[in-house]
């Protein structure tokens, strides 16, 4: 994906250098109009961040699955032995990209880089994430349901539970980390939040998405409300594309820079509809 393109303008200016005048008839000549050329500089092209997910540049804490350490494919970014080689290559790659996603919707990655683990079977779900399939664990708790207890920001996907093994899903999950990092303490609707994750990470895939199933997303700003709303698997996928329908309605009348500040204004204590106003694709 590509991050960012400098344009560089180049301005042509014209010289057109006649004379005359006066009662002497002269022949008007021809002078051929001067082209100035400035000089262009090249093109400033900011440095790529560092999106790769390879080899781990330093000792990987050992992370444990039923007492089997899992794969550490690039720095903190853990996957189940049993994955191939090739989805483990596949796996590197969709990191990458998660990255570029995120860093692209945002302008940069400030958030810590939270540990991933990126599971093939379902006992490795169980013991890791319990009954969820993809979540971003911040506070890194023991999951309901689950075995393992990171301590620290996670991110956990099932790779074999979505298409494209998991590629969409870990960019969703990743925009959550950097969300919650720029949003802080503040408060902020839960659909709100999985607006912006839809939006960038393209998951769930919401082209034949467009009918709105609530009525009013605030009645979905608390979490448990989203979260027992969206339990509906036939209603799931459709109330996040509704969110992100919003969410992206939103930015197309407002633009990014307001995006950013709204999350700023939160983060310093604002009421969040106080600076996001009505919902706007209602
Ligand atoms: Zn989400």
């Amino acid at each position: 994906m590509k991050n960012r393109t400098a344009l560089v303008a180049v301005s042509v200016w014209l010289c057109a250098c006649g004379g005359g005048g006066g009662t002497t008839t002269v022949s008007p000549s021809t002078t051929t109009p001067v082209v100035v050329v400035p000089p262009v500089s090249p093109p400033v092209v900011p440095p790529v961040e560092a999106q790769t997910c390879s080899t781990p540049t330093s000792m990987q804490p050992v992370v444990l699955f039923n007492g089997t350490p899992m794969l550490a494919v690039c720095n903190g970014v853990y996957v189940e032995p049993a994955a191939s080689a090739e989805e483990q290559l596949n796996l590197r790659e969709s990191v990458a990209l998660a990255y570029a996603a995120v860093t692209d919707f945002y302008t940069g990655f400030t958030a810590a880089h939270p540990d991933m683990i990126l599971c093939k079977t379902a006992a490795c779900r169980t013991y890791f994430m319990g009954t969820y399939a993809g979540v971003y664990s911040p506070l890194g708790f023991q999951l309901p349901g689950a075995t393992y207890q990171a301590g620290k920001p996670t991110l956990f996907v099932t790779f074999t539970s979505f298409p494209n093994l998991g590629r969409q899903t870990i960019a969703h999950e990743l925009s959550h980390v950097e969300f919650g990092f720029r949003i802080g303490d503040g408060g902020f609707p839960a659909w709100f939040n999985e607006g912006q994750a839809v939006l960038i990470g393209k998951s769930p895939d919401c082209t034949n998405q467009t009918v709105n199933w609530i009525s009013d997303l605030r009645t979905l700003d608390g979490g448990a409300a989203l979260a027992n709303a969206v339990a509906d698997s036939s209603k799931g996928d459709a109330i996040y594309c509704q969110s992100q329908r919003e969410v992206a309605a939103w930015l197309a009348i407002n633009g990014k820079q307001k995006f950013y500040d709204l999350l700023t204004g939160v983060k310093a204590g604002r009421e969040f509809y106080s600076l996001y106003g009505n919902l706007v694709n209602q």
